[in-house]
């Protein structure tokens, strides 16, 4: 990549490999040692590099502690009995076994299907403000992807074992479709960064509404309503739309956690989505790093260089001292790790009972879904799904944010 700025000039400072896109307020590329303390780039929201580049200049210097840089050497490291407070990150790779889509891909992806929705822009769809006016459209794909209907993947009960071995510090998910908690991983152990459908408020009077009153209206196709008198507000499922910050837990239990974890093992996210992606570089200087991707690299490799020069991943480096990369699907890397370590008899079992155990209440709620699509609703709020304008709440204020699902 060209030696220049985001203006198009060639940058004056020697040695200056990288560029800063103030507008998307992203690192293209770079290299952390030509990084200026006190340019205008170090300072603000981005402060954070400098912050880094600081730790890096003045720590002591690292220290390999696995004893190959490969899934071996991260075995080695489990088995030695070297961590007992993994935090695993996990992205919609995750679920995709499980018949959702996830929000990215080309083609499959969730935002490359939206055409039936008739949405101004895919990002829409969660958008606070377009859903204030136009609830229809989320509620329809709400009604589509309504957790009950898939059930967790083998790498979800991976994670749920390491939590059973007394290794997981905490399950960090971007996910929405709550199967996390439907594998059985105590909540206590699980940050859902983008929120979930465990919970809901109405966005007028902040009442809160189980999943189950949701689940009602929603596989009804009817847009739910709040119930306290005169108030009438669209009750919406607490996951974050732009536009809305991230769960309080998010922040509590990140400043909490990472410094105390000594194995970091991400999967199934292209690490694009921030404040998300940049919590790898959070984990101490010596603590190794399982990536476990379809790709190495996210296809927005501006966001990848921001956390590779924020002491990001160095897989293919001369001074690699810590981070592995395993490619493929989260369930063979889950299943590779467990053969490995020695736990696939006992994961394969997990999936097989668990499986058999809510396949009952997944055929229950699909057949629930069954009904109600049969049925010809008259209220007035199903007529409504799709169309514009059912409701507008001039009290809340929205300002759109980085915060993406
Ligand atoms: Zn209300």
């Amino acid at each position: 990549m060209a030696s220049k700025r985001d203006d198009g000039e060639p940058s004056t400072v020697p040695n200056m490999k990288w560029y800063f896109d103030k507008k998307t307020k992203q690192i293209v590329f770079g290299d952390v040692s030509a990084i200026e303390p006190d340019s205008e780039e170090m300072k603000g929201p981005d402060s954070l590099l400098y912050e880094v580049k600081k730790k890096l200049d003045t720590g002591p210097p690292p220290v390999q502690l696995l004893d190959t840089l490969d899934l071996d050497g991260i075995v080695n490291f489990i088995k030695g009995g070297k961590c007992q407070n993994i935090i695993t990150m996990a992205g919609a790779g995750i679920s995709t076994s499980a018949g959702i889509p996830d929000f990215r891909s080309p083609v499959t992806g969730l935002y490359d299907n939206l055409e039936k929705y008739d949405l101004p822009y895919p990002e829409a769809m969660f958008d606070l403000e377009y859903f204030q006016k136009t609830p229809g459209p989320f509620f329809s794909l709400a009604k589509e992807l309504w957790p009950g209907i898939f059930k967790p993947t083998p790498c979800h009960y991976f994670i749920k074992m390491l939590h059973t071995k007394g290794l997981l510090l905490r399950h960090y998910t971007q996910n929405i479709d709550t199967l996390e908690i439907q594998s059985g991983l105590d909540p206590e152990k699980l940050v859902e960064a983008h929120g979930s459908f465990r919970t809901a408020h109405c966005l007028i009077c902040k009442k809160e509404y189980s999943k189950e009153f949701m689940e009602d209206k929603v596989l009804a196709g009817v847009i739910p309503r709040c119930e306290h008198t005169e108030c009438n507000g669209i009750v919406k499922p607490d996951i974050v739309f732009f536009g809305d910050m991230l769960p309080k837990k998010f922040s509590d239990c990140v400043e909490e956690d990472f410094g105390k974890c000594d194995l970091l093992i991400i999967m199934g996210t292209s690490l694009v989505v921030q404040p998300f992606a940049s919590l790898s570089h959070r984990v101490p200087i010596n603590t190794p790093r399982l990536y476990i991707n379809l790709e190495k690299t996210g296809t927005e490799g501006v966001n990848f260089a921001f956390i590779f020069f924020t002491g990001g991943f160095k897989f293919d480096d001369k001074d690699n001292y810590r981070d592995v990369f395993w490619k493929g699907t989260c369930d063979d890397g889950c299943f590779t790790l467990s053969q490995k370590l020695g736990w696939k008899d006992e994961l394969v079992n997990i999936v097989k009972q668990e499986h058999a155990k809510i396949n009952k209440e997944v055929l229950l709620l699909k057949s629930k879904v069954k009904k109600f699509s049969s049925q010809k609703t008259k209220s007035t709020e199903s007529r409504n799904l799709g169309k514009p304008g059912t409701h507008s709440d001039s009290k809340i204020s929205v300002s759109k944010s980085k915060r993406k699902i």
